[in-house]
């Protein structure tokens, strides 16, 4: 992490400078308001507390900070998220880490007890250099809102604040109007803003506000979820576990952080209007004794319960994520968004409703960041909807087949007639589907933010429309191994990485054109006055061990003079780590290099020649403003 750069900074360099704009108590008008302080509110928040001239506000209806419960599954994706915020440290340390998941069943010949019928690695070799985790919502919640504590803007939720109304008018700058009630009673307040983000949940109140509806499955599935203290016999109970009992119903084990807490997800089926009552009156001792009944022949002693809920949800999404179609069916440009659970809810069983919440908020921060700042023209904010609709749709599609998959009855080899999942068939699809589970088989199609993908070649690994899947290097300066992808933070910015070609002329040529040439992304949209790196952050890596590249030799735009002192920036210049060449990981052309374009969200928005200076103009044309 880089600190110090505009003078000798004592104490915790997390703890950003404040900026001039400190959050009021309730000021009239905001430019962002954010409503629910959930995963989604939170990440949206934590991104926009980094830029201490966006006046940003999240309300709760809540009295607090949430305290337990809730989902609990960190995707490898989530995590390199988690990264780029300086989280991930402190979460790997607090964790439970899913390496293996063990699969259980009835016997053929004993079908009233379960045995073992796989363990297999949970999240597939070179996935993602971080692993899957679990922690509880509340600790992920907390992290974030440290880091927005932190941040240059000092942000907290107001608390037991509940958004009541929506409304858009034709204020020429805010012409969003929320009401807000404080959960105490008193009068209703009114705050005007730029734009309002409901990341208030599943029944959110913004989304009926826009006309937008949950559609999809009627019926909801129930489960009975409970984090327990208890002694058992049951061998793989540090294991995430996937159980099928032959009559007792299924049931998924996940062990928890601290090495003693256990979740159990106890399926309680469908939900329809006849049983809603009393499934939802399940009482914990009931799902204790259904938890034995599937555990058998095992023991199960519960001693605490430190939490226990009925969780009921169906696999809904609605139409659109913003407000871009007025009521009478017009076009506009979007004020008012969804994120979320707000916008789409799936199945506790593949763990995807936090992780997808949170992957929405950090699409959509960085760009609500950029409009406001005016460096990007507002019909970026189209793209939000554009790009996370059809993910959720498609994530909706996998939770329907792995739900169908987990709840189905296992097989019986001695009366195959009866239908059920072969123990063999729901491993493999177990594995089949770990991109899914770890977050990282999101893959925008072609569109204003991502290229078509006519020089993919040159970098078959780091494919267009997908995160940069990161891989080793040494960073050139101090000689320190690291991670590429690692070298971006959380802070709005576009990264350009660009890998030497085999004499280094073209990436030579491209940080001459880059810092030089008027028509250069980094010259006409960076800021008179701002740091060169500012807008678009380039790196480059090249193919020589380090010890043979000098740092005395490298191109001006790779030692940056920043700040207020003009300091320079050690940290643009890689080499390969010979140990584990990034060329060979992720198939780079070694004798023509390339470029990689890389969005302040993560995802690869182009790969392009190193010479291709017209197509890089001509991309981020319409993407940023010239200044
Ligand atoms: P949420 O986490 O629902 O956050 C919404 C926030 O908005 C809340 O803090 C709420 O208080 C606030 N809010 C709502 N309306 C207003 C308003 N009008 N004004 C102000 N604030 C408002 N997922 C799993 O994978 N496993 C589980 O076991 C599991 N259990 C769950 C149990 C419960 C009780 C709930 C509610 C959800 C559970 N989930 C579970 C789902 C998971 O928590 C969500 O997918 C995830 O939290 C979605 O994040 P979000 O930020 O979109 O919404």
């Amino acid at each position: 992490m880089q600190f110090h750069l505009n003078g000798f900074q004592a104490g915790d360099p997390e703890l950003h400078p404040a900026g001039q704009t400190q959050l009021p108590i309730q000021p009239d008008a905001v430019d962002v308001l954010i409503v629910g302080s959930g995963p989604a509110g939170l990440v949206l928040a934590a991104q926009l507390a980094c830029f201490p001239n966006i006046l940003t506000r999240v309300v709760e209806r809540r009295g607090g900070r949430l305290q337990l419960g809730q989902a609990d599954g960190i995707a490898c994706r989530t995590v390199e998220m988690f990264n780029a915020f300086g989280l991930a440290e402190k979460l790997l340390r607090e964790a439970y880490w899913v390496n293996e998941t063990a699969f259980w069943r009835p016997q053929a010949d004993a079908r009233q007890g379960i045995h073992r019928t796989g363990r297999v690695q949970d999240t597939e070799e070179g996935l993602s250099e971080f692993p899957h985790v679990i922690v509880n919502q509340a600790r992920i919640q907390d992290y974030l809102l440290d880091s927005m504590l932190k941040s240059p803007q000092r942000l907290a939720p107001d608390y037991n604040l509940e958004l009541t109304d929506v409304a858009r008018d034709s204020h020429p700058t805010h012409p969003v109007l929320a009401t807000l009630t404080h959960a105490d009673g008193g009068q209703a307040v009114q705050v005007r803003a730029r734009y309002l983000v409901g990341c208030d949940g599943a029944r959110s109140k913004v989304r009926a506000a826009i006309g937008q509806q949950l559609r999809g499955d009627a019926a909801n599935h129930a489960w009975g979820v409970m984090d327990v203290l208890a002694v058992t016999d049951f061998p793989d109970i540090r294991l995430k576990v996937a159980i099928q009992s032959a009559s007792a119903g299924n049931m998924i084990i996940i062990p928890r952080e601290g090495g003693h807490l256990v979740r159990m997800y106890v399926d309680l089926g469908e939900v329809t209007e006849h049983n809603r009552t009393a499934i939802k009156a399940t009482r914990p001792e009931q799902l204790i004794a259904a938890a034995q009944r599937i555990l058998h022949p095992y023991a199960l002693d519960v001693k605490s319960i430190a939490w226990c809920s009925v969780y009921e949800v169906g696999q809904r999404l609605t139409d659109r994520f913003d407000d871009a179609v007025d009521g009478a069916g017009a076009a506009r440009e979007p004020r008012v968004f969804i994120a979320g659970d707000a916008c789409h809810t799936h199945s506790a069983k593949a763990g995807q409703g936090m992780n997808v919440s949170m992957q929405d908020a950090f699409n959509l921060g960085w760009k609500l960041a950029a409009v406001l700042q005016g460096r990007s023209p507002s019909s970026l904010l189209a793209s939000y909807s554009q790009e996370r609709q059809p993910v959720a749709q498609t994530l909706i599609g996998f939770d329907k087949e792995w739900s169908a998959m987990m709840g189905a009855r296992p097989k019986d080899p001695l009366n195959p007639a009866a239908g059920g999942v072969d123990p063999a068939e729901l491993q493999a699809y177990f594995v089949k589907a770990g991109r899914y589970t770890a977050g990282v088989a999101t893959h925008y199609p072609p569109g204003p933010l991502t290229g078509q993908g006519t020089w993919q070649g040159l970098a078959r690994g780091l494919v267009i429309g997908t995160r940069l899947h990161s891989a080793p290097v040494i960073r050139l300066a101090d000689g320190r191994p690291m991670h590429l992808g690692h070298a971006a933070t959380a802070d709005g910015r576009w990264r350009l990485y660009a890998f030497a070609d085999a004499s280094g002329q073209a990436l030579n040529a491209l940080c001459h054109y880059l810092e030089h040439d008027p028509a250069s992304p980094v010259r006409r949209f960076t800021a008179p006055g701002a740091d060169l790196d500012s807008v678009l952050d380039v790196r480059a890596v090249y193919q020589q061990p380090h010890r043979e590249l000098k740092v005395e030799q490298l191109p001006g735009l790779l030692l940056p003079r920043k700040g207020c002192f003009g300091l320079i920036d050690y940290e643009k210049a890689f080499a390969v780590d010979p140990a584990s060449s990034i060329y060979q990981q992720r198939g780079i052309d070694a004798q023509q290099g390339v470029m990689v374009l890389v969005r302040p969200d993560q995802y690869i928005a182009h790969v392009l020649p190193l010479d291709g200076y017209r197509e890089l103009e001509a991309f981020l044309q319409p993407v940023f403003i010239a200044q």
